[in-house]
Protein backbone atom coordinates (compact mmCIF):
# COMPACT_ATOMS: atom_id res chain seq x y z
CA UNK A 1 0.00 0.00 0.00
CA UNK A 2 1.35 3.52 -1.05
CA UNK A 3 -0.06 6.61 -0.30
CA UNK A 4 2.17 9.08 -2.08
CA UNK A 5 1.06 10.45 -5.40
CA UNK A 6 3.79 8.89 -8.24
CA UNK A 7 6.09 12.33 -9.44
CA UNK A 8 4.15 12.80 -12.54
CA UNK A 9 0.86 12.96 -10.26
CA UNK A 10 2.78 15.60 -8.44
CA UNK A 11 3.74 17.65 -11.14
CA UNK A 12 0.05 17.49 -12.63
CA UNK A 13 -1.06 18.79 -9.37
CA UNK A 14 1.45 21.43 -9.20
CA UNK A 15 0.76 22.28 -12.67
CA UNK A 16 -3.06 22.47 -12.49
CA UNK A 17 -2.45 24.70 -9.18
CA UNK A 18 0.46 27.47 -10.58
CA UNK A 19 -2.70 27.54 -13.47
CA UNK A 20 -5.58 27.92 -11.69
CA UNK A 21 -4.15 30.30 -8.97
CA UNK A 22 -2.17 32.81 -11.65
CA UNK A 23 -5.52 32.51 -14.22
CA UNK A 24 -8.56 31.46 -12.65
CA UNK A 25 -9.15 33.68 -9.23
CA UNK A 26 -10.84 36.51 -11.05
CA UNK A 27 -12.66 34.50 -13.63
CA UNK A 28 -14.12 32.46 -10.50
CA UNK A 29 -15.14 36.33 -9.12
CA UNK A 30 -16.23 37.23 -12.37
CA UNK A 31 -18.61 34.41 -13.04
CA UNK A 32 -20.11 34.15 -9.20
CA UNK A 33 -21.01 38.26 -9.55
CA UNK A 34 -22.50 37.82 -13.29
CA UNK A 35 -24.17 34.10 -12.52
CA UNK A 36 -22.70 33.18 -16.14
CA UNK A 37 -20.79 30.05 -16.52
CA UNK A 38 -17.39 29.66 -17.65
CA UNK A 39 -17.21 31.39 -21.93
CA UNK A 40 -16.04 29.03 -24.77
CA UNK A 41 -12.86 30.78 -24.74
CA UNK A 42 -12.20 29.77 -21.00
CA UNK A 43 -13.61 25.68 -22.41
CA UNK A 44 -11.18 25.87 -24.89
CA UNK A 45 -8.10 26.64 -22.70
CA UNK A 46 -9.43 23.61 -20.55
CA UNK A 47 -9.01 21.44 -23.44
CA UNK A 48 -5.70 22.84 -24.58
CA UNK A 49 -4.73 22.48 -21.71
CA UNK A 50 -5.52 18.47 -21.70
CA UNK A 51 -8.05 18.64 -19.02
CA UNK A 52 -11.38 17.99 -20.43
CA UNK A 53 -11.71 14.29 -20.76
CA UNK A 54 -8.25 13.73 -19.01
CA UNK A 55 -9.25 10.44 -18.18
CA UNK A 56 -10.75 9.16 -21.34
CA UNK A 57 -8.76 7.12 -24.23
CA UNK A 58 -6.51 9.18 -26.37
CA UNK A 59 -8.12 7.59 -29.53
CA UNK A 60 -11.43 9.49 -28.29
CA UNK A 61 -9.47 12.59 -27.59
CA UNK A 62 -8.52 12.36 -24.03
CA UNK A 63 -5.14 12.12 -22.51
CA UNK A 64 -5.82 8.24 -21.98
CA UNK A 65 -4.58 9.06 -17.85
CA UNK A 66 -6.65 7.60 -14.85
CA UNK A 67 -9.61 8.35 -13.27
CA UNK A 68 -7.19 9.55 -9.55
CA UNK A 69 -5.43 11.97 -12.17
CA UNK A 70 -8.62 13.50 -13.24
CA UNK A 71 -9.59 14.18 -9.75
CA UNK A 72 -6.27 15.67 -8.87
CA UNK A 73 -7.24 17.87 -11.71
CA UNK A 74 -10.88 18.77 -10.74
CA UNK A 75 -9.80 19.35 -6.98
CA UNK A 76 -7.24 21.84 -8.02
CA UNK A 77 -9.87 24.00 -10.48
CA UNK A 78 -12.70 22.89 -7.55
CA UNK A 79 -10.77 25.01 -4.86
CA UNK A 80 -10.53 27.96 -7.44
CA UNK A 81 -14.87 27.69 -7.41
CA UNK A 82 -17.28 24.79 -8.80
CA UNK A 83 -18.10 26.41 -11.62
CA UNK A 84 -14.79 27.37 -13.03
CA UNK A 85 -14.32 23.62 -12.45
CA UNK A 86 -17.59 22.55 -13.84
CA UNK A 87 -17.22 21.73 -17.44
CA UNK A 88 -13.90 19.62 -16.30
CA UNK A 89 -16.28 17.89 -13.70
CA UNK A 90 -18.53 16.98 -16.66
CA UNK A 91 -16.52 15.85 -19.50
CA UNK A 92 -14.09 13.53 -16.50
CA UNK A 93 -16.75 12.18 -14.49
CA UNK A 94 -19.94 13.13 -15.79
CA UNK A 95 -22.50 11.72 -18.10
CA UNK A 96 -19.99 11.58 -20.82
CA UNK A 97 -18.67 8.47 -19.49
CA UNK A 98 -21.75 6.69 -20.23
CA UNK A 99 -22.08 7.37 -23.38
CA UNK A 100 -18.69 6.67 -23.91
CA UNK A 101 -19.01 3.24 -22.43
CA UNK A 102 -22.15 1.70 -23.38
CA UNK A 103 -23.14 4.23 -26.71
CA UNK A 104 -23.05 3.12 -30.27
CA UNK A 105 -20.00 3.81 -31.71
CA UNK A 106 -20.57 6.33 -34.65
CA UNK A 107 -22.44 8.09 -31.65
CA UNK A 108 -19.58 7.97 -29.18
CA UNK A 109 -16.98 9.10 -31.79
CA UNK A 110 -19.27 11.99 -32.83
CA UNK A 111 -19.77 13.45 -28.73
CA UNK A 112 -17.01 12.16 -27.15
CA UNK A 113 -13.93 14.01 -28.78
CA UNK A 114 -15.96 17.05 -29.37
CA UNK A 115 -16.16 17.03 -25.09
CA UNK A 116 -12.71 16.42 -25.02
CA UNK A 117 -12.32 19.59 -27.38
CA UNK A 118 -14.01 21.91 -25.75
CA UNK A 119 -16.98 22.12 -28.60
CA UNK A 120 -19.90 20.40 -26.44
CA UNK A 121 -21.06 20.09 -23.29
CA UNK A 122 -23.04 17.33 -22.07
CA UNK A 123 -25.28 17.69 -19.26
CA UNK A 124 -27.60 14.73 -16.86
CA UNK A 125 -31.02 14.63 -17.08
CA UNK A 126 -32.17 12.23 -14.40
CA UNK A 127 -34.38 14.14 -11.67
CA UNK A 128 -37.54 14.89 -12.35
CA UNK A 129 -40.64 16.52 -10.33
CA UNK A 130 -41.92 13.79 -8.30
CA UNK A 131 -38.95 11.76 -8.87
CA UNK A 132 -35.24 12.83 -6.79
CA UNK A 133 -34.14 10.34 -4.22
CA UNK A 134 -36.74 8.54 -5.72
CA UNK A 135 -35.43 8.21 -8.79
CA UNK A 136 -36.61 4.95 -10.06
CA UNK A 137 -40.40 6.71 -10.52
CA UNK A 138 -39.31 8.77 -13.34
CA UNK A 139 -42.13 9.57 -15.86
CA UNK A 140 -40.00 10.76 -18.92
CA UNK A 141 -41.02 7.96 -21.50
CA UNK A 142 -39.14 6.60 -24.71
CA UNK A 143 -40.62 4.55 -27.03
CA UNK A 144 -39.03 3.28 -29.83
CA UNK A 145 -40.72 2.81 -33.24
CA UNK A 146 -39.33 2.95 -37.54
CA UNK A 147 -35.83 3.75 -35.91
CA UNK A 148 -36.48 6.94 -34.11
CA UNK A 149 -37.17 6.97 -30.18
CA UNK A 150 -39.77 9.60 -28.91
CA UNK A 151 -39.25 10.86 -25.30
CA UNK A 152 -41.97 12.76 -23.81
CA UNK A 153 -41.60 14.43 -19.75
CA UNK A 154 -40.65 16.86 -18.04
CA UNK A 155 -36.55 17.16 -16.06
CA UNK A 156 -35.69 19.06 -13.54
CA UNK A 157 -32.63 20.05 -11.50
CA UNK A 158 -30.28 19.58 -14.76
CA UNK A 159 -26.71 21.24 -14.04
CA UNK A 160 -26.13 22.70 -16.99
CA UNK A 161 -29.75 22.54 -18.58
CA UNK A 162 -30.71 24.92 -21.12
CA UNK A 163 -26.67 25.53 -21.63
CA UNK A 164 -25.15 22.02 -22.28
CA UNK A 165 -24.87 21.27 -25.74
CA UNK A 166 -26.68 17.72 -24.98
CA UNK A 167 -28.30 15.84 -22.25
CA UNK A 168 -27.92 12.49 -20.93
CA UNK A 169 -31.62 11.60 -20.00
CA UNK A 170 -33.23 8.81 -18.30
CA UNK A 171 -36.38 7.39 -19.43
CA UNK A 172 -38.17 4.44 -18.90
CA UNK A 173 -39.02 2.47 -22.09
CA UNK A 174 -42.18 0.46 -21.15
CA UNK A 175 -44.80 -0.27 -18.29
CA UNK A 176 -42.73 -2.71 -15.81
CA UNK A 177 -41.57 -1.49 -12.42
CA UNK A 178 -38.93 0.44 -11.07
CA UNK A 179 -35.40 0.01 -12.84
CA UNK A 180 -36.49 -2.47 -15.08
CA UNK A 181 -37.81 -0.35 -17.10
CA UNK A 182 -35.49 2.77 -17.20
CA UNK A 183 -32.42 3.07 -19.96
CA UNK A 184 -31.13 6.68 -21.33
CA UNK A 185 -31.21 8.51 -24.77
CA UNK A 186 -28.72 11.53 -25.33
CA UNK A 187 -30.34 14.49 -26.63
CA UNK A 188 -29.28 17.49 -28.67
CA UNK A 189 -30.15 20.94 -26.95
CA UNK A 190 -31.61 22.12 -30.53
CA UNK A 191 -33.70 18.91 -31.77
CA UNK A 192 -37.42 20.21 -32.40
CA UNK A 193 -39.66 19.50 -29.26
CA UNK A 194 -37.39 20.31 -26.31
CA UNK A 195 -37.53 23.35 -24.75
CA UNK A 196 -36.27 24.60 -21.52
CA UNK A 197 -37.76 26.76 -18.30
CA UNK A 198 -36.81 29.46 -16.64
CA UNK A 199 -33.44 29.54 -14.68
CA UNK A 200 -33.34 28.14 -11.10
CA UNK A 201 -32.33 30.79 -8.71
CA UNK A 202 -30.18 28.04 -6.49
CA UNK A 203 -28.26 29.44 -2.74
CA UNK A 204 -24.95 28.19 -4.64
CA UNK A 205 -23.43 27.16 -7.85
CA UNK A 206 -24.11 30.26 -9.47
CA UNK A 207 -22.33 29.96 -12.70
CA UNK A 208 -23.57 26.39 -12.90
CA UNK A 209 -27.03 27.39 -14.82
CA UNK A 210 -30.24 24.83 -13.99
CA UNK A 211 -33.75 24.83 -15.27
CA UNK A 212 -36.33 22.58 -15.87
CA UNK A 213 -36.24 20.85 -19.53
CA UNK A 214 -39.59 19.85 -21.06
CA UNK A 215 -39.89 17.27 -23.97
CA UNK A 216 -42.80 17.14 -26.40
CA UNK A 217 -42.45 14.33 -28.29
CA UNK A 218 -39.17 14.67 -28.90
CA UNK A 219 -37.82 12.59 -31.46
CA UNK A 220 -34.17 11.47 -32.51
CA UNK A 221 -32.51 8.22 -33.98
CA UNK A 222 -32.77 4.88 -32.39
CA UNK A 223 -28.34 5.13 -32.31
CA UNK A 224 -29.40 7.90 -29.48
CA UNK A 225 -30.31 5.10 -26.96
CA UNK A 226 -27.10 4.91 -25.02
CA UNK A 227 -28.72 2.24 -22.90
CA UNK A 228 -32.24 0.32 -23.42
CA UNK A 229 -34.97 -0.83 -20.32
CA UNK A 230 -32.74 -3.17 -18.30
CA UNK A 231 -29.74 -0.86 -18.15
CA UNK A 232 -30.19 0.87 -15.05
CA UNK A 233 -27.01 -0.90 -13.14
CA UNK A 234 -25.21 0.16 -16.04
CA UNK A 235 -26.21 3.62 -15.71
CA UNK A 236 -25.44 3.42 -11.55
CA UNK A 237 -22.02 1.94 -12.13
CA UNK A 238 -20.76 5.18 -14.50
CA UNK A 239 -22.91 7.68 -11.76
CA UNK A 240 -20.20 5.77 -8.93
CA UNK A 241 -17.60 7.57 -11.01
CA UNK A 242 -18.94 11.08 -10.92
CA UNK A 243 -19.75 10.55 -7.47
CA UNK A 244 -16.16 10.54 -6.74
CA UNK A 245 -16.37 13.89 -8.87
CA UNK A 246 -19.00 15.02 -6.52
CA UNK A 247 -17.09 14.06 -3.65
CA UNK A 248 -14.07 15.88 -4.92
CA UNK A 249 -15.69 19.33 -6.08
CA UNK A 250 -16.77 19.09 -2.30
CA UNK A 251 -13.22 18.22 -0.89
CA UNK A 252 -12.32 21.47 -3.12
CA UNK A 253 -14.54 23.62 -1.28
CA UNK A 254 -13.36 22.57 2.58
CA UNK A 255 -9.66 22.36 1.35
CA UNK A 256 -9.88 25.92 -0.37
CA UNK A 257 -11.59 27.52 3.24
CA UNK A 258 -8.97 25.86 5.10
CA UNK A 259 -6.62 27.09 2.89
CA UNK A 260 -8.04 30.95 3.48
CA UNK A 261 -8.94 30.48 6.66
CA UNK A 262 -5.12 29.14 7.78
CA UNK A 263 -3.56 32.32 6.35
CA UNK A 264 -6.44 34.87 7.83
CA UNK A 265 -6.42 33.51 11.66
CA UNK A 266 -2.41 34.07 11.65
CA UNK A 267 -3.03 37.50 10.52
CA UNK A 268 -6.29 38.81 12.65
CA UNK A 269 -5.26 39.98 15.98
CA UNK A 270 -7.68 40.24 18.54
CA UNK A 271 -7.01 40.94 22.62
CA UNK A 272 -3.98 41.69 21.65
CA UNK A 273 -2.39 38.27 19.38
CA UNK A 274 -3.48 36.55 16.69
CA UNK A 275 -6.57 34.64 16.94
CA UNK A 276 -4.58 31.66 15.95
CA UNK A 277 -2.80 31.70 19.51
CA UNK A 278 -6.26 31.18 21.39
CA UNK A 279 -6.28 27.28 21.68
CA UNK A 280 -10.15 27.16 20.77
CA UNK A 281 -8.98 28.46 17.59
CA UNK A 282 -6.18 25.55 17.05
CA UNK A 283 -8.69 22.91 18.02
CA UNK A 284 -10.72 23.77 15.23
CA UNK A 285 -7.87 24.05 12.48
CA UNK A 286 -6.95 20.65 13.84
CA UNK A 287 -10.40 19.03 12.93
CA UNK A 288 -10.91 20.54 10.07
CA UNK A 289 -6.99 19.64 8.40
CA UNK A 290 -8.28 15.78 9.81
CA UNK A 291 -11.39 15.43 7.94
CA UNK A 292 -9.91 17.41 4.88
CA UNK A 293 -7.26 14.65 5.06
CA UNK A 294 -9.70 12.24 5.50
CA UNK A 295 -11.69 13.00 2.72
CA UNK A 296 -9.30 13.15 0.68
CA UNK A 297 -7.86 9.51 1.01
CA UNK A 298 -11.76 7.83 0.96
CA UNK A 299 -11.96 9.70 -2.49
CA UNK A 300 -8.26 8.10 -3.60
CA UNK A 301 -9.17 5.00 -2.54
CA UNK A 302 -11.99 4.95 -4.35
CA UNK A 303 -10.40 6.23 -7.78
CA UNK A 304 -7.59 3.87 -7.06
CA UNK A 305 -9.46 0.56 -6.42
CA UNK A 306 -11.52 1.06 -9.90
CA UNK A 307 -8.17 1.55 -11.82
CA UNK A 308 -9.32 2.87 -14.95
CA UNK A 309 -13.01 1.20 -14.77
CA UNK A 310 -16.05 2.99 -12.85
CA UNK A 311 -15.72 2.51 -8.73
CA UNK A 312 -17.78 0.54 -6.34
CA UNK A 313 -21.05 1.74 -5.24
CA UNK A 314 -19.50 1.33 -1.50
CA UNK A 315 -16.41 3.30 -2.11
CA UNK A 316 -17.88 5.65 -3.99
CA UNK A 317 -21.00 6.39 -1.73
CA UNK A 318 -18.77 6.58 1.36
CA UNK A 319 -16.22 8.98 -0.03
CA UNK A 320 -19.42 11.13 -1.07
CA UNK A 321 -20.84 11.01 1.87
CA UNK A 322 -17.80 11.88 4.18
CA UNK A 323 -17.07 14.37 2.05
CA UNK A 324 -20.61 16.04 1.47
CA UNK A 325 -20.58 16.12 5.20
CA UNK A 326 -17.14 17.44 6.07
CA UNK A 327 -17.29 20.07 3.37
CA UNK A 328 -20.43 21.94 4.92
CA UNK A 329 -18.74 21.55 8.72
CA UNK A 330 -15.37 22.82 7.05
CA UNK A 331 -16.23 25.21 5.21
CA UNK A 332 -18.88 26.69 7.66
CA UNK A 333 -16.24 26.44 10.76
CA UNK A 334 -13.87 28.90 8.21
CA UNK A 335 -16.88 31.42 7.64
CA UNK A 336 -17.05 31.46 11.37
CA UNK A 337 -13.48 31.71 11.98
CA UNK A 338 -13.43 34.47 9.46
CA UNK A 339 -16.45 36.55 11.39
CA UNK A 340 -17.49 39.51 9.94
CA UNK A 341 -15.27 39.12 6.94
CA UNK A 342 -16.59 35.24 6.36
CA UNK A 343 -19.93 36.47 6.52
CA UNK A 344 -19.00 39.08 3.10
CA UNK A 345 -19.10 38.71 0.05
CA UNK A 346 -15.59 40.04 -0.43
CA UNK A 347 -14.45 37.21 0.99
CA UNK A 348 -14.88 33.29 -0.90
CA UNK A 349 -15.74 31.25 2.03
CA UNK A 350 -19.34 32.12 1.93
CA UNK A 351 -19.48 31.16 -1.62
CA UNK A 352 -17.72 27.86 -0.71
CA UNK A 353 -20.27 27.11 2.09
CA UNK A 354 -23.10 27.42 -0.30
CA UNK A 355 -21.92 25.15 -3.09
CA UNK A 356 -20.44 23.07 -0.31
CA UNK A 357 -24.27 22.25 0.70
CA UNK A 358 -25.48 21.82 -2.48
CA UNK A 359 -23.01 18.96 -3.68
CA UNK A 360 -24.59 17.40 -0.35
CA UNK A 361 -27.98 17.50 -2.61
CA UNK A 362 -26.81 17.08 -5.99
CA UNK A 363 -26.02 13.77 -7.28
CA UNK A 364 -28.24 11.87 -3.78
CA UNK A 365 -28.74 13.27 -1.36
CA UNK A 366 -26.35 12.36 2.16
CA UNK A 367 -28.61 10.32 3.29
CA UNK A 368 -28.90 8.23 0.16
CA UNK A 369 -25.40 7.05 0.28
CA UNK A 370 -26.02 6.26 3.65
CA UNK A 371 -28.76 3.69 2.40
CA UNK A 372 -26.16 2.59 -0.04
CA UNK A 373 -23.55 2.37 2.79
CA UNK A 374 -25.32 -0.16 4.99
CA UNK A 375 -26.76 -2.26 1.68
CA UNK A 376 -23.41 -3.06 0.38
CA UNK A 377 -22.06 -3.40 4.02
CA UNK A 378 -24.86 -5.88 5.18
CA UNK A 379 -25.30 -7.21 1.63
CA UNK A 380 -28.69 -7.01 0.19
CA UNK A 381 -30.68 -3.92 -0.60
CA UNK A 382 -33.26 -2.01 1.85
CA UNK A 383 -36.60 -1.78 -0.04
CA UNK A 384 -37.48 2.20 0.59
CA UNK A 385 -41.02 1.47 -0.28
CA UNK A 386 -42.41 -1.17 1.88
C1 LIG B 1 -27.01 21.80 -6.84
C2 LIG B 1 -27.80 20.66 -7.42
C3 LIG B 1 -27.43 20.13 -8.65
C4 LIG B 1 -28.18 19.09 -9.21
N1 LIG B 1 -27.83 18.61 -10.46
C5 LIG B 1 -28.60 17.66 -11.03
C6 LIG B 1 -28.33 17.23 -12.38
O1 LIG B 1 -27.38 17.70 -13.02
N2 LIG B 1 -29.15 16.32 -12.94
C7 LIG B 1 -30.20 15.76 -12.25
O2 LIG B 1 -30.88 14.92 -12.82
N3 LIG B 1 -30.49 16.15 -10.99
C8 LIG B 1 -29.71 17.08 -10.36
N4 LIG B 1 -30.00 17.50 -9.08
C9 LIG B 1 -31.13 16.92 -8.38
C10 LIG B 1 -30.68 15.97 -7.26
O3 LIG B 1 -30.18 14.75 -7.81
C11 LIG B 1 -31.87 15.75 -6.33
O4 LIG B 1 -32.19 17.01 -5.76
C12 LIG B 1 -31.58 14.73 -5.25
O5 LIG B 1 -31.47 13.44 -5.78
C13 LIG B 1 -32.65 14.75 -4.15
O6 LIG B 1 -33.91 14.68 -4.70
P1 LIG B 1 -35.06 15.72 -4.24
O7 LIG B 1 -34.50 17.09 -4.35
O8 LIG B 1 -36.27 15.40 -5.00
O9 LIG B 1 -35.24 15.43 -2.71
P2 LIG B 1 -36.19 14.30 -2.08
O10 LIG B 1 -36.02 13.01 -2.79
O11 LIG B 1 -37.55 14.85 -1.93
O12 LIG B 1 -35.51 14.14 -0.65
C14 LIG B 1 -35.54 15.18 0.32
C15 LIG B 1 -34.85 14.65 1.57
O13 LIG B 1 -35.61 13.60 2.10
C16 LIG B 1 -34.77 12.62 2.66
N5 LIG B 1 -35.08 11.31 2.04
C17 LIG B 1 -35.79 11.05 0.92
N6 LIG B 1 -35.86 9.75 0.70
C18 LIG B 1 -35.20 9.14 1.71
C19 LIG B 1 -34.92 7.79 2.05
N7 LIG B 1 -35.33 6.76 1.31
N8 LIG B 1 -34.18 7.55 3.16
C20 LIG B 1 -33.73 8.56 3.93
N9 LIG B 1 -33.96 9.87 3.65
C21 LIG B 1 -34.70 10.14 2.57
C22 LIG B 1 -33.33 13.07 2.44
O14 LIG B 1 -32.85 13.73 3.58
C23 LIG B 1 -33.46 14.06 1.33
O15 LIG B 1 -32.44 15.04 1.38
C24 LIG B 1 -29.28 18.55 -8.50
C25 LIG B 1 -29.62 19.07 -7.25
C26 LIG B 1 -28.91 20.12 -6.72
C27 LIG B 1 -29.30 20.69 -5.38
Amino acid sequence: MDFQLSEEQKELRESVRRYASERLLPVAEEIERSGKPPAPDLVREFADMGYLGINIPQELGGQGLGNLEALLVLEELGRISSAVAFPVFESCVGPVRAIERFGNRALVETVVPAVCAGEKMIAIAMSEPAAGSALTDLKTSASMNGGKVTISGTKRWCSGGGHADGYLVYCTFNDEPGAKSIGAVYVEKDTDGLSFGRPEQLMGFRGVPSCDIYFDNVQVPELNVIVGAGGFKELMGAFDLERCGNATMALAQAAAALADVSAYVQERRQFGKPIVDFQAVQLKLAEMKMQVEASRLLIWRAAVDAEQGFPSISSSSIAKCFANEIARSVTGNALQLMGGYGYSKEFPVERRFRDAWGWGIAGGAIDIQKVNIASAMIGRRFNQRA
